[in-house]
């Protein structure tokens, strides 16, 4: 058998590259050979393609066991249809040059949809206290509370969850939030129509 770049799969193969091999690669290779088809190690990460790409708060840990990922990305397995759930762009990067492919392009559309709905919305109070919250909420819950979460770490663009629009957003959210325990008046968001 030729030598395969993903040989995880093997007690001993682990042992002798014990020092080569960091353990969350090691957990993540035992992952995928625990929900594949093959046997073999190289076609058994080839049997998976993306399925969804989502963010997270940084509370998540990745099949590999690493934590406070950012990135969840949901992998299906074309042959038997197993998922893993969720898996970090760290390790995304493991698998085949396609899924690869297709997580960049999920990732950037994600990116782009994310920061057209952060330019769609609005802050305000009085009259439009219907359209609260919730309403953003019901609609994606996951986006609503990405966003009541948004911190001075979103506004740096060093951090991953950065987006140009923060620094106002939060500033914004930061007057809503103050102006309601001042004013007893809801801080909201309106979606623009
Ligand atoms: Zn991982």
């Amino acid at each position: 058998m030729e030598e395969e770049d993903h040989n995880c799969d093997a007690d001993e193969e682990v042992t002798v590259h014990k020092r080569s091999l960091a353990a969350p690669y090691v957990r993540l290779c035992r992952e995928v050979m625990r929900h594949s088809e093959s046997t073999v190690p190289g076609d058994a990460f080839s049997e998976w393609t993306m399925q969804l790409h989502t963010r997270g708060l940084g509370n998540d840990v990745c099949v590999c066991g690493k934590k406070h990922i950012v990135e969840l990305n949901s992998l299906e397995n074309r042959v038997n249809s197993q998922v893993l759930y969720p898996v970090g762009s760290s390790c995304v990067k493991y698998f085949s040059e396609e899924l690869v492919e297709e997580w960049k392009a999920m990732r950037s559309t994600f990116m782009r949809e994310r920061a057209a709905r952060i330019k769609a919305l609005r802050l305000g109070f009085g009259k439009y206290a219907s359209k609260t919250y919730e309403e953003v909420g019901e609609q994606d819950p996951f986006y609503a509370q990405w966003l009541m979460s948004l911190s001075k770490f979103a506004t740096n663009p060093a951090n991953d969850t950065y987006h140009p629009d923060n620094t106002e957003i939060h500033r914004l959210l930061q007057k809503g939030i103050d102006a309601s325990t001042k004013k007893k008046s809801k801080c909201m968001l309106i979606l623009d129509k």
